[in-house]
């Protein structure tokens, strides 16, 4: 059965993508937020609070409504914590019901056998756990110990596919952790990907030696595709900037808790556009516009779905954009409010 259905979802992943490449004029993957509500507060992290009410199922399907009617090809659902939204399965479902692939990113706290059938049946088909250490700390509980049995449910029972996510950067204390996280993950016969963390602007901070030790050796072991997104993430591991197109606003969209469509998660408040207004109009503005913060921008899932049209649509040459975003990312380090990030390697 698991077979069958990874078989299937290959197949409509090939035709998303395909239509990705064929038409420039439509959303790729969005970032749907549920909930902006947490159970964990991981010390880096700039996307969740510890009060705030699920977004009502009716509302969050009017949403998803939206999308499917911008051609979005694939959603995200993120947080905040989404496991902990009463109706997620219901939401899931529309996503898939619209002809969307669905995905999810969870800390995998809420996980149960019975969760993950339901999560089956609702039709998702792709999770992402991060996973930050190997013992708990005052930075986070995002811990291989804890969250173990989890992984061994997933092995279990999960019919859609799962990724391990390790990270590495300033506020993890051992870098060598991400290195058992990973093998953990090949050990259980997950996707393994590593991440750079960010700061509250999206932007890299470069890695230091012991870190830069361990992203070596995570990035030896990447195969097939994961070689591709590991040509971004060298060059931001050194401190190098990318060349590179962000279709934020266009290709990829970041829907908040409030319906209002951002850049990403980083660069929340531009355009921060209702969902129910955002037209193709604002698709082609967007998919024109250069971001200053490229160069340096860590975000993997955006620079993912760059790829698509860097090689048609170039926006402005990395010499045109470059000075600025050295000043960007000096201003913000230099800046001792700047909050943390989060990795987002999806
Ligand atoms: S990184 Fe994830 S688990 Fe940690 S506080 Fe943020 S939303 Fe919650
Ligand atoms: S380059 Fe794009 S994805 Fe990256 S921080 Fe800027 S707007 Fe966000």
């Amino acid at each position: 059965m698991k077979l069958i259905t990874r078989a299937r979802r290959m197949v409509r992943l090939a035709i998303k993508i395909a239509w990705a490449l064929l038409d420039k004029h439509h959303p790729v993957l969005v970032h749907l937020i549920p909930m902006r509500r947490c159970n964990l507060a991981c010390r880096y992290c700039n996307e969740y609070d510890a009060v705030s009410a699920p977004v009502p199922l009716a509302e969050m399907l009017r949403r998803v409504d939206l999308l499917a009617g911008l051609g979005t090809s694939a959603v995200t659902i993120s947080g905040g914590e989404p496991l902990m939204h009463p109706d997620l399965d219901a939401i899931v479902a529309r996503i898939r019901g619209r002809g969307m692939v669905v995905t999810m990113i969870t800390n995998g706290y809420h996980l149960s056998p019975e969760r993950i059938e339901r999560l089956n049946r609702a039709g998702l088909d792709h999770l992402e756990i991060s996973i930050d250490n190997v013992e708990p700390d005052e930075v986070s509980m995002k811990s291989l110990r804890l969250l173990e049995p989890k992984l061994v449910w997933l092995r279990e029972h999960a019919e859609f596919s799962v990724a391990i996510n390790s990270v590495v950067g300033s506020g993890i204390k051992n870098p060598e952790d991400a290195l058992q996280v990973a093998r953990r993950a090949r050990e259980l016969g997950f996707i393994s990907h590593v991440g750079v963390i960010h700061d509250g602007r999206g932007q890299v901070k470069p890695l230091a030696e012991r870190e830069m030790a361990v992203y070596r050796e995570l990035r030896s072991r990447r195969r097939g595709p994961l070689r591709l997104a590991s040509i971004f993430q060298d060059n931001l591991a050194a401190g190098r900037p990318n060349e590179w197109s962000c279709r934020a606003g266009a290709r990829y969209l970041y829907v908040d808790e409030n319906g209002l469509v951002h850049y990403c998660s980083q660069q929340r408040g531009r355009p921060a556009i209702p969902l129910e207004t955002y037209a193709k109009a604002d698709i082609e503005r967007e998919y024109a516009t250069p971001k200053m913060c490229a160069p340096y921008c860590t975000i993997n899932c955006v620079q993912w779905v760059g790829l698509a049209d860097n090689w048609r649509s170039p926006q402005v040459p990395l010499a045109a954009v470059v000075p600025r975003a050295r000043a960007v990312a000096a201003q913000a380090a230099a800046a001792p409010s700047a909050p943390p990030g989060r990795a987002l390697v999806g």
